[in-house]
């Protein structure tokens, strides 16, 4: 590897809590990788100091206003950084011909176009953007199939169930003898909370995980539980699973990021300290090994393991999920885009956190499923339903 040039790393979403943890790893191995692309939606300073340490080719930022404060503040500091604007420039920073891997880290639906463009250009992508998948399932991991691109699961618990299904799991798991695929889920910060005390809590509440430090919509997606409805049908797409194949377990230490039970008895699980750099240097690397900065893990510390089974009567959000990829087509389309803007409204103090649940089913009533052939189909199932949303939240 040292003898080779380094691979060229396009990181969308680049200030966010993957990015940055992705250019930690990036900058410990200079001889590997280096820094292509970098993106934000919003945040230009923060883009600025990356640029400044990471020295991409290449930076965008959605507004051309912003993009013209960062191409004026880089001039001044000597960089010569092309600054871009907008959602075409996204597109064209993970699908050009001199980019090797794409981070796609972009929260929400905002990340579907890029990533699809990334995976069809036939790049290494590393996958922590779920509601991509979520959204366009079968049609995206087919372009993966015909571009043959390399697709490496971030979210933790499928880069987990990654390392311990074997290397070629393609072709269905019963064929290699996994019977079962044990999802982990810390169960949030109000774990064993009952309905009634659930209508109280407020967005700081919910954005104070116990033992991972995220970006905001995701937070909130771990306190309702929508997050682990979103990566089991993450997991079913990935990893060519059936629902009933996936077994939430909620394991409040999380140490054991998931596992694959095999029909000897053996159940393989991968172990680690909560930290994102862990998948983020098994994406970057596979097949090889690389240091990501993370803490060796002390069992005695750990001292326990304890697992039991979600309460969905509380967490209505899994079930909805559950029920999403059941109905297929677009309905987890139509459950990503319900959740969206469920999530925006409650931290902006719109609706409160049992309105979450409420709202996701409410759009479900709302939208017919169609099929998800297409991304034209897609992106109207995914638009409708911020309508029927939007509608509904300015009714209250
Ligand atoms: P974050 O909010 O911290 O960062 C999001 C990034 O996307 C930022 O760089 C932001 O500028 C950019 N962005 C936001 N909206 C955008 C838009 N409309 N257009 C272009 N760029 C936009 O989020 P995060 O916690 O880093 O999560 C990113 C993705 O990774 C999410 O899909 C999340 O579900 C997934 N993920 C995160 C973690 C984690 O530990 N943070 C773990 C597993 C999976
Ligand atoms: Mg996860």
């Amino acid at each position: 590897m040292s003898t080779t040039s380094p691979l060229a790393v396009t990181v969308l979403g680049a200030t966010g809590s993957i990015g940055t943890s992705t250019l930690d790893v990036i900058a410990r191995h200079p001889a590997r990788y280096r820094v292509h692309a970098l993106s934000a939606n919003r945040a230009r300073r923060r883009l600025l100091a990356q640029c400044r340490t990471h020295r991409p080719r290449l930076a965008v930022l959605e507004r051309e206003e912003d993009a013209a404060w960062l191409r004026e503040q880089l001039t001044e500091a000597g960089l010569d950084t092309e600054v871009r604007a907008g959602a075409e420039a996204l597109i064209e920073i993970g699908e050009a011909s001199e980019v090797d891997v794409v981070m796609a880290a972009i929260v929400g639906a905002a990340g579907l176009l890029p990533t699809l463009a990334a995976v069809r250009a036939g790049k290494r992508v590393l996958l922590a953007n779920k509601e991509a998948l979520v959204m366009s399932g079968g049609l995206f991991m087919e372009a993966v199939t015909c571009s043959g691109a390399t697709l490496l699961p971030i979210d933790s618990e499928h880069n987990a169930i990654y390392q311990c299904l074997p290397t070629e799991h393609r072709g269905g798991l019963a064929q290699h003898g996994v019977t079962q695929l044990l999802l982990t889920a810390s169960g949030g910060p109000f774990r064993g909370w009952k309905a009634a005390r659930l209508a109280e809590v407020t967005p700081e509440q919910a954005c104070a995980h116990p033992n991972w430090s995220m970006g905001r919509k995701i937070s909130v997606d771990s306190a309702t539980l929508m997050n682990k409805g979103l990566e089991l049908i993450e997991a079913c797409w990935l990893f060519d699973a059936r629902p009933d194949q996936i077994q939430v377990v909620v394991h409040p230490q999380s140490v054991i990021h998931s596992m694959a039970a095999y029909n000897d008895g053996s159940v393989i699980a991968q172990l680690g300290n909560p930290d994102m750099r862990t998948p983020i240097a098994h994406g970057l690397a596979w097949p090889d090994r690389i240091e990501s900065g993370v803490q060796a893990l002390d069992l005695f510390e750990v001292a326990r393991l304890d697992f039991e089974p979600p309460d969905e009567t509380a967490f209505p959000c899994l079930r909805l999920a559950r029920e999403a990829i059941a109905a297929g087509g677009t309905a987890p389309a139509v459950l990503n885009a319900a959740n969206e803007m469920a999530v925006e409204a409650f931290l902006e103090g719109r609706l409160g956190f049992a309105g979450i649940g409420e709202l996701v089913a409410r759009v479900r009533d709302a939208c017919p499923v169609e099929s998800a052939n297409d991304l034209g189909g897609i992106l109207e199932a995914d638009e409708r339903a911020r309508r029927e949303a939007r509608m509904r939240l300015e009714c209250r």
